[in-house]
Parts: structure tokens; C-alpha cells; sequence
């Protein structure tokens, strides 16, 4: 194609989208009293920093070990954009490698306050899962970092964010929570397949629900499609959310309709990695929630899933990590009391507002 029809079809496309070709608003004095998310790229783990206004900071998960501290080099990338010099808190979800091995390469390099955690691990079949849990411990045992285990039903204490245990250690909430219409019965249970537990760990991931002034974002780590069930059917005990960090990386094993269809989120984040996640049916499910089929919002991409094909990919422009070389591109979400928000894209500054509804 003529680099000029290119061009001009780039700009449709962006212009279609509503994506607006601008810096990305990350920074941290545009974004007074904003709540900071990013999404560091971790190839199909997960590692998501929360920054509050009052400047308390919320990590879940810290990706993958070894690879010469890939994962913790790109957190710390980020903590430094943010304005971040120590973690407050880091969640650990549960305890499989993607998500707790990068905790001794993170503890070298930035001072951790505060590890959160389910209890101790419950799969000790697996190597790669207790090395995870060591390294944890040791971590514990070295650092000055205060170990918190934290229950269904448990608040977590940090200043400006109301953070709400909805699952963990096996245990998903009983009760309705307020707010998103939460506690009427759920449609979308007759429909959706059940399926047994995998009894690993990812059944017993730590699940936060935060509330942030009108804004209700959702993320279980890698929660399976079972435990997804007695969370939501046949009362939906969640209710409708704006930002669903999608479960398992997208991976079929979590992400059933009976959940995606009820939160109805306006925006799914998916940290898949190029050959991890993102698989066509859990990318299927969450392109055909209400909110995102009717184009009331939309599906992001950590990567392009290139096990994929393009029918079951998002548009480039909301991809952060294109095939090729791997430069860690991150995506980050700034979030407002009033219930807009906005959606950076840091490999090509594309950006988008969301408005409060
Ligand atoms: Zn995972």
C-alpha cells in the first residue's frame, strides 16, 4: 500500500476507533486525584500496580522469576514512571510462578512494605510452585516486608482504595456486595457450562473487587471457571463492574459467561502473553459480554495472540505488544471518582476516554 493510503487509512481506522492519537496520560502530576493503573507486560503473567491519589500503592502479582529479573526490571519501569520508590502492598493472588516468582527479584530492587497473601500453598506436587513459595518465604524471612493473609469478606487497608476480598484460599463471597445491581438472579447461569475444579492453586486465587468512587473494577488472578459459579449463580453476587482484568490471562479455563455476561464490564484488560492466553474462546466470551458486543466498550490486549488469528485478536492500536522483537510495552488505565476513565497504550500513545455513565 502507498504510504499515503496507509496513512490516511491508519487515520480512519484510529478515527473509527475514537482513539486519539496523543501522549498517553500517564504521567503522575497530569492525573490529580486519579486512581494510576498499569499493566506491566510480564509475557502472559501478571503484575498490576495501583496508585492511589494519597499516593498509597497497590502491586498484584509480580509476574515471572528469572530471564536476569525481566519482570521486576519492568515493574520497577513503571514504579518510576508512577513516582514510585517503595511498594506499599503486594498482593500475591496465589502461588504459581507467573504470578509469586518474581517476588525475590523484585525485593532487590525496590523496598517492599507489605505482602498479601491467601495463606500458605496448597500444591506442593508441582516444583516450579514450591520454588515459587520458597522464594516467598525467604523473601519474608530477609526483607523487612510484613506478611498479611487476608480472607473473603476483608477490606484492605489501603488509604483511598476500597479494595474487597471476593475469593481466596478456596472460599468465594456468600453475599451480595453492594452496588452494580449485585444480588438478583443471574441470567446467564442456565446457559453456561459447569466444570469441575482443577484443585491447583488457581482455584484458590485471592479476588479483589475495588471501588473507586463510581468506579468498579474486578480482578480474581487466575480464578477458575468453577469457583466462578458459586460466586455467581444462581445469585450474582458481584453485580455489573467498568474494568474486568481478564481472569487466567485469557485462558479457557476461566472467564465463563455466567460471570463475563453478569459483570458486563465496559473495559476488559487481558495480560496474555503472544503464546500464552488469549486462547479463542475466553477472547470470544469477553467480546460477546453486552457492554463490549454493543461497542459500549471495548476488549485491550497485552499482546497480540499469535497462536490466535486475526477474528480472534483486537485492532492493533489496542494491543501493546505487537509480534517481533519484545520491547515489554505496558498498558495503563487512569480512573476517575466520576466513573470516566481513560485507556493508554504505551507502545503507540493511543489513548481513549471512557465517559462516566
Ligand atoms: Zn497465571
Amino acid at each position: 500500500m502507498p504510504r499515503l493510503v496507509r496513512t490516511a487509512a491508519t487515520l480512519f481506522t484510529t478515527l473509527a476507533l475514537g482513539l486519539a492519537a496523543c501522549p498517553a496520560p500517564a504521567a503522575a502530576p497530569a492525573a490529580a486525584g486519579a486512581l494510576r493503573i498499569y499493566f506491566a507486560d510480564v509475557e502472559g503473567g501478571q503484575a498490576t500496580l495501583f496508585v492511589t491519589p494519597q499516593g498509597e500503592n497497590l502491586l498484584v502479582d509480580t509476574g515471572w522469576p528469572g530471564a536476569g529479573g525481566r519482570d521486576a526490571d519492568r515493574i520497577v519501569a513503571l514504579c518510576k514512571q508512577a513516582g514510585v520508590t517503595r511498594l506499599d502492598n503486594v498482593l500475591i493472588t496465589h502461588f504459581h510462578t507467573d504470578h509469586v516468582g518474581g517476588v525475590p527479584q523484585l525485593a532487590a530492587r525496590i523496598p517492599i512494605g507489605r505482602l498479601i497473601d491467601h495463606g500458605d500453598n496448597t500444591e506442593t506436587s508441582d516444583p516450579a510452585t514450591l520454588a515459587g513459595w520458597q522464594g516467598y518465604q525467604q523473601t519474608l524471612a530477609s526483607t523487612h516486608a510484613q506478611r498479611l493473609t487476608v480472607h473473603v469478606g476483608d477490606m484492605l487497608p489501603i488509604r483511598g482504595l476500597h479494595a474487597e476480598v471476593v475469593s481466596g484460599d478456596g472460599h468465594v463471597l456468600q453475599h451480595p456486595l453492594a452496588g452494580g445491581g449485585a444480588g438478583s438472579q443471574n441470567p446467564y447461569c442456565a446457559s453456561s457450562p459447569m466444570r469441575p475444579l482443577e484443585d491447583t492453586e488457581n482455584d484458590k486465587s485471592l479476588g479483589l473487587m475495588i471501588t473507586f468512587g463510581k468506579l468498579r473494577i474486578l480482578d480474581l488472578g487466575d480464578l477458575t471457571w468453577a469457583q466462578e459459579r458459586p460466586l455467581m449463580c444462581p445469585v450474582d453476587n458481584l453485580g455489573k463492574v467498568d474494568i474486568y482484568i481478564v481472569s487466567h490471562h485469557g485462558m479457557d479455563r476461566s472467564s465463563s459467561p455466567a460471570l463475563v455476561d453478569a459483570i458486563a464490564p465496559r473495559v476488559a484488560i487481558m495480560d496474555n502473553g503472544g503464546h500464552k492466553g488469549g486462547s479463542q474462546p475466553a477472547w470470544t466470551v469477553v467480546s460477546a459480554s453486552p457492554r463490549i458486543a454493543n461497542n459500549a466498550g471495548d476488549l485491550w490486549q497485552l499482546h497480540t495472540a499469535e497462536d490466535s488469528d486475526a477474528a480472534h485478536n483486537v485492532p492493533e492500536q489496542r494491543i501493546a505488544n505487537l509480534p517481533g522483537a519484545d520491547a515489554g510495552h505496558s498498558l495503563s488505565l487512569t480512573a476517575y471518582r466520576n466513573g470516566s476513565f481513560v485507556v493508554a497504550n504505551q507502545r503507540n500513545g493511543a489513548s481513549k476516554r471512557y465517559p462516566a455513565q
